[in-house]
């Protein structure tokens, strides 16, 4: 039988996307400038840096150049300068140009890019700085001693489907560190445990987010150019706060998808399957005319803004990028805050480290150096924003407007949040027309331009060991069947992108749950928004999951 061996660094870095490699790359210029050697260790679950990372995705560069000064920017491999940026309103076959940006969402002076090609180029320069990046591993636990954390752990495998250890068995490995930063994205697994056990959220609104359902198309010459950047409101959605995104890239290929905020009310909505009927609008499917699919893919965003972020540090911790709820609404964009706050993170910690001190009393600078950051300037005027659209699309405009000429404090202050699992309907409740009956002309796909979910999983590269617990486990199986299958309908066989969740119904009519964890694309909806006692979703394998080449 193998035992956990145990590593010692100075730094762990649990998470290899943009917030993660901006960290590691910051921290190993600064404590080089200060004549310090220090370990730096990132650990990333993709089976190599990229291939769990999906985002659009439009980048506001600047960031970028301070934090690769010494980089001639023409490298860092963005795909296409933004030529056009255009917001359309839809109707079902109609659309209206809107004539100017809504406020924040102007894209002049941005880039295109697949965001996995410019993570793999970050962790290129953060290994010329020293850094070590072992990819294929899942960071599974937190370790602490005396309460305070003092590192984590990779998960163990070769374990059965009940946990049972096999010939093959091989224990998780402790990493010690001084200093750990959770850089895991959108609702890191382990973050949440830490923001819980220490209470980092409290009195602080709930965090909520929405899920972005993506595609990468390759289509014929004058389809779009690259560069061009088209932004949807309206159809197919109703009630639900979102839009959708068009990003022409290098090559002929064209970035889309449809971003829906998960505090709405049907319990059968279906973000993949509302994606599909925005396709078919013909705006969108004359962009796609005669291409072809490339990549699917699936992911939240935390998009409660600057109250719903928790407190960012503890002893020896620090939290960073999505897993803080770093983003800009409506902007909707966090990669550029994802990296500002990996910088500041590192700053904090290179004064940590000159003065071998790790406790809250130092590391409560990085709230300083938050606040004197870009992420204030681009949070703080929006803070009240997002949470106006909860009420529907007439009364968020309103708010919008409201917060513009308040420079964002709006007229009654702080508004709140409701968590997402507590947005849904029991099916009894809700009065309108339910998603599948509102589209059922639209749902079967064609296969040129539509897609069932388990088409589109296979444009993924998902794939999971077979041999491990799963790692999406229903948390109290005897009220999820009272409460969330025969209540509310089981929304999870719909809001999940990559049909992990199947309702299986016997001949007398009983509703049973199987999941199908080896479809799983990690977006972590099924966490979020399963009502009642719910879902957790915990790191599988390491390696194991989607195998993203240009998301
Ligand atoms: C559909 C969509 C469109 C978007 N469009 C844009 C856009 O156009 N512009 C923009 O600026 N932003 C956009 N965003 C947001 C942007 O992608 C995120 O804000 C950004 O990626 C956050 O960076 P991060 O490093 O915090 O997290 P991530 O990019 O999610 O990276 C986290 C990494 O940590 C790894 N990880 C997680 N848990 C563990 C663990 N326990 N052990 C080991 N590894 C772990 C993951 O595998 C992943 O590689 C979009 C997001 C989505 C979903």
């Amino acid at each position: 039988m193998s035992t956990a061996d145990t590593v010692s660094t100075d730094v762990l870095i649990i998470g290899g996307g943009p917030s993660g490699l901006a960290t590691a790359i910051h921290l190993a210029d600064l404590l080089k400038s200060a004549g310090l050697e220090r370990r730096i260790l990132l650990i990333e679950k993709g089976a190599s840096v990229g291939s769990h990372i999906l985002s659009g995705a439009v980048i506001k560069t600047d960031v970028f150049k301070s934090l690769l000064p010494d980089v001639d920017f023409a490298e860092i491999p963005f795909n296409a300068k933004v030529t056009k940026d255009a917001m359309m309103m839809l109707s079902e076959n109609g659309k209206i140009h809107v004539p100017f940006h809504p406020p924040y969402m102007s894209n002049k002076g941005n880039y295109t890019a697949s965001l996995g090609q410019i993570c793999r180029y970050l962790a290129k320069k953060a290994e010329e700085k020293g850094v070590e990046i072992y990819p294929g591993f899942a960071v599974s636990e937190i370790l602490y001693d005396n309460g305070k954390v003092i590192g984590a752990k990779t998960i163990d495998t070769g374990v059965d489907h009940h946990g049972n250890q096999l010939e093959n068995f091989q224990a998780g490995n402790r990493i010690e560190a001084k200093l750990t930063i959770f850089a895991e994205g959108t609702r890191g697994s382990l973050t949440k445990k830490l923001i819980q056990k220490f209470d980092l959220a409290k009195g602080k609104n709930e965090q909520i987010y929405s899920l972005g359902v993506k595609e990468l198309w390759s289509v014929p010459e004058g389809n779009i150019a690259p560069g061009e950047v088209y932004h949807t409101m309206g159809y197919p959605l109703r009630d639900e706060f979102g839009g959708g995104f068009v990003y022409g890239l290098n090559d002929n290929k064209v970035a889309l998808g449809l971003v829906v905020g998960l505090d709405y009310e049907d319990p059968t909505f279906d973000t993949h399957n509302a994606f599909q009927v925005w396709k078919t609008h013909p705006f969108i499917a004359n962009i796609l005319k005669g291409g072809k699919l490339v990549e699917y893919g699936a992911k939240t965003l935390p998009e409660g803004g600057w109250y719903s972020l928790p407190k960012l540090y503890v002893d020896n911790a620090m939290i960073v990028g999505d897993s803080a709820g770093f983003l800009a609404m409506p902007a909707l964009k966090g990669i550029h805050l994802g990296v500002a706050s990996g910088m500041q993170a590192a700053k904090t910690a290179a004064n940590a480290f000159s003065k071998n001190d790790f406790t809250e009393n130092t590391l409560k600078q990085y709230d300083d150096f938050i606040k004197d950051s870009l992420i204030y300037k681009d949070m703080y005027p929006t803070r009240n924003i997002r949470q106006g659209f909860a009420k529907g699309m007439v009364a968020g405009v309103l708010n919008f407007g409201t917060d513009l000429v308040t420079g964002g404090a709006g007229f009654v202050g702080k508004l709140k949040t409701e968590a997402d699992k507590d947005t849904t309907k029991k099916l009894s409740e809700y009065k309108k027309t339910l998603f599948h009956e509102r589209y059922k002309n639209k749902l079967e796909p064609d296969k040129v331009l539509t897609f069932d979910k388990a088409t589109d999983v296979y444009y993924s590269g998902v794939n999971h060991d077979e041999q491990q617990v799963a790692h999406v486990k229903v948390n109290n199986p005897q009220s999820f069947k009272t409460v969330n299958i025969e209540e509310y309908g089981a929304p999870c066989q719909y809001f999940c992108s990559s049909e992990v969740y199947e309702i299986h119904t016997d001949k007398n009519g009983n509703k049973e749950l199987r999941i199908h964890a080896e479809n799983c694309m990690h977006c972590k909806t099924c966490d979020i928004k399963s009502p009642g006692d719910g879902i957790t979703w915990s790191v599988p394998n390491g390696g194991n999951g989607p195998d993203w080449q240009n998301m």
